[in-house]
């Protein structure tokens, strides 16, 4: 675990750090840097990493204890048009008709100059991805797209963890200092223009003087009160949301006078997985599955958008419908195994099987299959004319079902920017060194988002902002920077006296890849480490788990703790495995 846990940053170590910055006695400690950026998702991470290539010193605050956002959770992919990966494919697209599809899918309520300047960037933020480490080569057929244009990595694999590790390890090559557990409260504003921003830091306060600020603190799709004042019929919705998206960078530029555009566009994902609230990408539907109720009976056109996919589930039994696939597709996609490793896909041997484990009437849903199965032989949905995502059948026992219904799953309206990301005030003017890109941002996707689309949005107005802040910044002036000094992490420390058995002890747990096996060592009563001696988990999904999960096992000396979400297997295998080497 040495050293791997860089970005955890102990509260005691950098306040004697930040002791050094502090100006008169009482006063909130203060850093200054030319641009701060407010979140490590996706769009902040990706903003910080320009910033810096263009010269200008950059800080993020991000209030969890960790990176990643939403954007870590994001399972589809991202959408470009005319890129390398699409070429070498054989796939012609261009901006212009992703323009189209993405104004039709938003029903024409977009910012048609935020849609132009997404679909003409995203071929060149696919090279940048490319370019900084991140595997985008394979490209998928989305809802919504005349072509295929969703770009992820090889095997369908979930882009959220891997754009996220990348993006991380980007940061950390480059210095860029992540303060977690810290979380902006409030901008600061000088003769109009913002020029930095207040901040609590574990709850203590603290100042970053900067010329800029970018805002990528994402929506507010886990702040029920927000989006029940802006949608009330959305209330006692589910969310697949981090619980950190509760729209405050929204709240703040309001109260510095920005404008907000479509705050009642909020999306509801259609294929949530009911029990664990695991968006299941509309590329399973893509690659052939379908979508049936209680009943075994389709309803509607799987490829529709998802605002029609959402009203549809909610008029079936239960307000639920299952996904129905094959083992060709979950060969397909790594994503789905993953999934069913988590354990939230139900096999069947047959149909009927499937059906019965379901409740579902069994001749019902073999004849749902035999129908749907005629239709793609004959490339003719006569009863719900889906177009698109039948190529290939349902015929390779055995069968795959998914319970899935819709949650609040992105809030497409938010802080009204230009092209140039920009926010623009109440008045119409932009404010002076305030910045913002990705989800907390509106007009973007309009009145609908495009699968495929948020992480195109991130990425190509992450870089925008980036960019664009920097120049503002080093445009006023190069600040010198004032950062905490690069301290190395410390390892976490307990926070209470354990009641273990000194010693170093081995022990294992399963985890999604294998066996995974751990080294702890008990001084003085206490779990003082736990190495990891071999780890077959994957990376991005692992880092979450060693830098949260063992740091607060130490901390606490608790071996009860909450698993990390979107981390569940390797975390309870290492809280096995840690037992298990206690337990001897
Ligand atoms: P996007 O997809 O637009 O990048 P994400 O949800 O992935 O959005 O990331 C936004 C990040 O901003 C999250 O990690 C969230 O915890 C963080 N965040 C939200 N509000 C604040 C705040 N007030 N201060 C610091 N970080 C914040």
């Amino acid at each position: 675990m040495q050293g791997k846990n860089r970005v955890i940053v102990l509260a005691l170590s950098l306040f004697f750090a930040l002791s050094l910055c502090v100006g008169a006695a009482g006063e909130a400690p203060r850093y200054q840097v030319d641009v701060v950026v407010i979140g490590a998702g996706g769009a902040g991470m990706t903003a910080a990493i320009e910033a810096l290539d263009a010269g200008a010193s950059v800080i993020i605050l991000e209030k969890m204890s960790m990176v990643g956002g939403n954007t870590v959770r994001a399972s589809g992919g991202l959408n470009a048009a005319g890129s390398a990966s699409q070429k070498a494919a054989g796939i012609e697209d261009s901006p212009e008709v992703m323009i189209q599809d993405t104004m039709k899918g938003g029903k024409e309520k977009n910012d048609p100059a935020l849609v132009r300047y997404l679909a003409e960037h995203s071929a060149a933020a696919i090279d940048w991805l490319i370019a900084i480490g991140l595997d985008v080569s394979e490209v998928a057929q989305g809802a919504g797209a005349t072509n295929a244009r969703m770009h992820r990595g090889k095997g369908g694999a979930i882009i959220g963890s891997s754009l996220v590790q990348v993006l991380r390890e980007n940061l950390e090559k480059r210095g860029v200092k992540v303060l977690l557990n810290a979380q902006a409260t409030e901008l600061i504003q000088e003769d109009g223009a913002v020029k930095g921003l207040k901040a609590l830091y574990h709850g203590v306060p603290i100042e970053v003087r900067s010329n800029a600020v970018v805002i990528a603190t994402g929506g507010f799709g886990a702040n029920e009160e927000m989006f029940v004042k802006y949608r009330p019929d959305l209330a006692g919705f589910k969310t697949t949301n981090h619980k950190g998206a509760t729209g405050d960078g929204i709240v703040m530029a309001e109260a510095v006078g920005a404008a907000t555009v479509d705050m009642s566009e909020i999306q509801t994902n259609p294929t949530v997985e009911v029990s664990s609230t695991t968006v299941i990408s509309e590329s399973v539907r893509g690659k052939g599955a379908i979508m049936v109720n209680q009943e075994g009976a389709r309803f509607v056109s799987e490829m529709q958008t998802r605002d029609v996919l959402s009203s549809a589930i909610l008029q079936q039994t239960d307000k639920i419908a299952y996904l129905i696939l094959d083992q060709r597709v979950m060969d397909s996609m790594k994503a789905l195994q993953d999934n069913y490793a988590q354990g939230i896909i139900t096999k069947g041997d047959s149909i009927e099987t499937l059906a019965q484990t379901l409740n579902i009437d069994a001749a019902q849903l073999a004849e749902t299959l035999a129908t749907w199965n005629k239709a793609v032989a004959d490339k003719k949905d006569t009863a719900f004319e889906r177009a698109t995502g039948m190529d290939e059948d349902l015929s390779q026992a055995p069968y795959y079902a998914i319970k899935v219904s819709p949650a609040v799953h992105h809030t497409m309206g938010g802080i009204k920017i230009n092209p140039e990301t920009q926010v623009v005030s109440t008045q119409g003017e932009v404010i002076n060194g305030l910045y913002a890109a990705g989800e907390v941002t509106g007009g973007v996707h309009g009145a609908n988002r495009l699968g495929g689309n948020a992480v195109a949005d991130i990425e190509v107005f992450g870089r925008q902002a980036g960019q664009q802040s920097a120049a503002f910044a080093l445009g006023m002036g190069k600040l010198e920077a004032v950062l905490p000094a690069q301290e190395e992490a410390g390892e976490a420390q307990p926070d209470v006296q354990g009641n273990f058995k000194d010693g170093e002890y081995l022990g294992e747990g399963k985890g999604n890849n294998g066996i995974l096996q751990v080294k702890v060592t008990v001084k003085e009563g206490s779990i003082v480490s736990v190495e990891m001696v071999k780890n077959p988990e994957t990376a991005g999904i692992f880092a979450a788990v060693e830098e949260v999960l063992i740091p607060n096992i130490i901390k606490t000396q608790r071996l009860d703790l909450d698993v990390i979400s979107g981390a569940t297997n390797s975390s309870n295998a290492v809280l096995e495995a840690i037992k298990a080497a206690i337990g001897k």
